[in-house]
């Protein structure tokens, strides 16, 4: 009963979105973001999705894999060897 007042921190416990409330579902996303003057895309992320307005949530796990998606990135755009159109396939 009282387990509500305790501020959850990892994203996977979360059952609720934390802009609408809405519930999460087990999906994939399209993660997007810009290297300088690139845009990266990653495909098929796997994420919690809220069933309400879409805002995609990522297990650790996933957050840290993109960190290091990002890192090559970043690396192969400094010896000039960027990555084709900037979509990447998340391996898991
Ligand atoms: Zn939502």
């Amino acid at each position: 009963m009282f387990s509500n007042t305790f501020k959850k921190t990892a994203v996977m416990e979360r059952d609720r979105c934390s802009f609408c409330k809405g519930k999460l579902s087990n999906g994939k996303t399209e993660f997007i973001a810009k290297v300088g003057d690139v845009v990266i895309s990653i495909k098929s992320v796997p994420a919690y999705v809220c069933e309400n307005c879409g805002e995609a949530y990522f297990t650790p796990e996933i957050s840290r894999k993109i960190d290091e998606i990002m890192e090559d990135f970043h690396e192969a755009r400094l010896l000039a060897h960027p990555l084709a159109a900037g979509e990447v396939e998340l391996k898991i």
